[in-house]
């Protein structure tokens, strides 16, 4: 792997980079930076956690540095690139990076989401800034009212777009690709190639150079894969005993109704674990409160749903429980990438009832690394429909139960 110093960054970032203790650069950063450096569009596949962030802030900050201005006039100060990503979370973590790397220089940078009121993102858009982080269907917002003009963006990031097309705002891309310039830099980064994803890049980058850094989750042997066996009706109490039992520092815990989520949350809380609820029908300020309150360490445990979990930057989580497991079986990969991150062991447990059988011979399909069936006494079901090769090597555990 290169050093920092190799990638032809400038002076002020390799001090910000410093100053965050990074040592050296990650995969996609070593391949990425020098490109972006370049002036090249780039095709990037990378989910959250491989440090794809600095891999497109770095290199913007410096392309950007000539036109930095410390002038007062907004006017010094329009719009030149513009980070679009699909969740309000991951639209903070992008701006905080931005902050934190871009701290020597003299650039602004900011964030607008929806949820929260306009006024106080139209005032600092109508001050100006050269780095804009949006959620795209507030930016629309604000370009409808004219608080933003997007005609000087020189620079273009689609960050997570497969998810972006998923949650449906293909439409908006469309109406805000619209608004800024055809001469420019675009930066597309997705978790997965899948073929709308190759479509968009198509019509959208010009010779782009292809980045693709192992698929974490499929790759790591950092994290230790178990199937608990359970019967439906025990769920929560199993839930509720594992935490009690595991030394796991933190646990972030995947259901994939917004209902479970606040059900099963209340259900930990009554039973006296300190808890917090992340799902699409908190608004903005509940859910970074929760997350805040996660982050620093005031909860020991998170529920959340699939897509309010999106992007999340939660370092180094000991464990990830999926309470059920997703429909989705992408889902579960992106899950358990919460876990065993940057080289810290971690643990994914997912709980399987005898009707969860066809998630989980899809699951079975898409990790290679091979699952641990974990059988905890006392919560099983009949084992009957369970892959035979599973249970063959199945494990009995015994949890410490609570009061009741
Ligand atoms: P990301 O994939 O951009 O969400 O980054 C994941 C985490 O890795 C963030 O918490 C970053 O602060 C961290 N990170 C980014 N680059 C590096 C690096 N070169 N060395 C160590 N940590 C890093």
């Amino acid at each position: 792997m290169p050093d920092f110093s190799e990638l032809g960054l400038a002076p002020e970032l390799l001090r910000a980079v410093a100053d965050e203790g990074y040592t050296e650069p990650t995969p996609i950063q070593a391949q990425a930076i020098p490109h972006v450096l370049q002036g090249r569009d780039l095709l990037g596949a990378a989910q959250t956690g491989t440090g794809k962030t600095a891999a497109f802030v770095l290199p913007i900050l410096q392309l950007l540095k000539p036109m930095s201005s410390t002038s007062p006039s907004p006017a010094r100060h329009p719009v030149r690139a513009l980070v679009l990503t699909p969740t309000r979370e991951l639209a903070v973590q992008i701006s905080e990076s931005a902050a934190t790397y871009g701290r020597h220089l003299p650039l602004r940078s900011g964030v607008v989401y929806g949820g929260v009121p306009m006024p106080p993102q139209q005032k600092m858009l109508l001050a100006g800034l050269e780095i804009l982080i949006a959620t795209p269907g507030r930016l629309l917002d604000h370009a409808n009212s004219k608080t933003v003009n997007l005609s000087q963006v020189s620079i273009l990031v689609l960050d997570e777009a497969d998810r972006m097309l998923d949650m449906g705002f293909m439409p908006d891309l469309k109406r805000i690709l619209a608004m800024i310039p055809k001469q420019r830099q675009s930066l597309l980064f997705s978790a997965t190639f899948s073929e709308p994803i190759r479509a968009l890049a198509q019509d959208f980058l010009r010779d782009p150079i292809t980045v693709e850094v192992a698929r974490r989750n499929q790759t790591n042997e950092n994290v230790r894969q178990v199937i608990m066996a359970v019967d439906d009706r025990r769920r929560r109490q199993l839930l509720s005993d594992l935490l009690r039992t595991k030394p796991w520092e933190q646990a972030l815990v995947f259901v994939n109704r917004k209902v479970e989520a606040n059900r099963l949350g209340d259900f930990l809380h009554r039973d006296g674990h300190t808890v917090v609820e992340i799902h699409g029908d908190k608004d903005q300020k509940q859910r970074n409160r929760a997350l805040a309150a996660f982050k620093a360490g005031e909860a020991r445990v998170m529920v959340a749903t699939d897509v309010a979990a999106r992007g999340l930057d939660i370092e180094a989580l000991p464990a990830v429980i999926n309470y059920e497991l997703p429909f989705d079986p992408e889902d579960y990969v992106h899950r358990i990438g919460r876990t065993g991150r940057a080289g810290a062991l971690g643990e994914a447990v997912s709980f399987v009832a005898p009707d969860e059988m066809d998630k989980l011979s899809l699951v079975r399909k898409l990790t290679k690394a091979g699952l641990h069936m974990e059988i905890p006494l006392g919560y099983e079901p009949i084992l009957l429909d369970f892959p035979r090769d599973l249970i063959a090597k199945a494990q009995m555990i015994r949890l410490q139960r609570g009061r009741r």
